[in-house]
């Protein structure tokens, strides 16, 4: 991995517990007699006043873009891990309202996940453990030298690409549980410009690379739609306010 690429440690994040658990979650509808389903109404990142709030003009489309002479695997590298730290941030400002009693279930929509251990078995946990697992997992990942190479000469494992696509699957569940059950909260701390740029950022990224299954957006496709679309400014422009983008961008300001 180009070291260059990589940002510094962010302050703030969710403290890690080391746990026994592999990382192969799969997902699973809700029981019909589990939580009230939500309603249309409660999507209230969906309404235009909210949507169009970002934090920078960056024009994430081109953004994302392989750039000419780096390595494939050094940019999946280094923006997987970026887009990790800034999920990582982005849930910290709203995990003190994250907790085992108001997500007593990791739900996005009518869409349940699950955790399963290492020998597969179905593990019951509320959202706040469940984003735990991701994150310790995660961060186990990418600070392995074997699967997130810094040094010259380390190659990428042959798994590399998969793992990659794991990791991006676990971080869109924490982005779209942010948004499902924590909006309220981001709008509240003034934020969700933050939330809006790094999930297009995010999305946009995992499609010029296809590293996130349709059918595990879709849950979130009524969002994606609003503010990745040409009519959402095709995922690049913003309010004008003040900021650097979302990370990796900041590095690489060639527009
Ligand atoms: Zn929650």
């Amino acid at each position: 991995m180009v070291p260059w690429l990589l940002l510094p440690p962010l302050s703030g994040q969710v403290g890690f517990t080391h746990h026994p658990f592999l990382w192969t979650s799969k997902k699973s509808k809700a029981k019909p007699n589990g939580k009230k389903p939500a309603t249309e109404e409660k999507k209230m990142y969906l309404e235009p006043e909210y949507t169009k709030s970002r934090i920078t003009d960056v024009g994430f489309k081109e953004l994302v873009v392989l750039p000419r002479e780096i390595d494939l695997n050094e940019w999946l590298a280094s923006n997987t891990t970026t887009f990790f730290h800034h999920v990582n941030l982005q849930y910290s400002t709203i995990s003190e309202f994250c907790t085992g009693e108001a997500c007593q279930t990791m739900a996005v929509c009518n869409t349940q996940y699950y955790w399963y251990d290492e020998r597969g078995k179905k593990v019951k946990c509320t959202a706040p453990q469940y984003v735990d697992f991701v994150m310790s997992s995660v961060q186990k990942l990418v600070t392995d030298e074997d699967v997130f190479p810094t040094k010259y000469g380390r190659e990428f494992p042959s798994s590399f690409e998969s793992l990659v696509k794991k990791i991006c699957k676990y971080l869109f569940h924490v982005l779209a549980h942010i948004y499902w059950s924590h909006f309220k909260e981001t709008l509240a701390l003034e934020l969700h410009g933050h939330l809006n740029t790094l999930y297009v950022h995010f999305i946009l990224f995992a499609r010029e690379f296809n590293l996130l299954d349709p059918k595990e957006t879709a849950v979130m496709d009524d969002l994606t739609e609003v503010l990745c679309s040409a009519g959402g400014r095709g995922g690049g422009g913003g309010d004008g306010a003040s900021g650097g983008g979302t990370g990796a961008q900041n590095h690489v300001k060639e527009r």
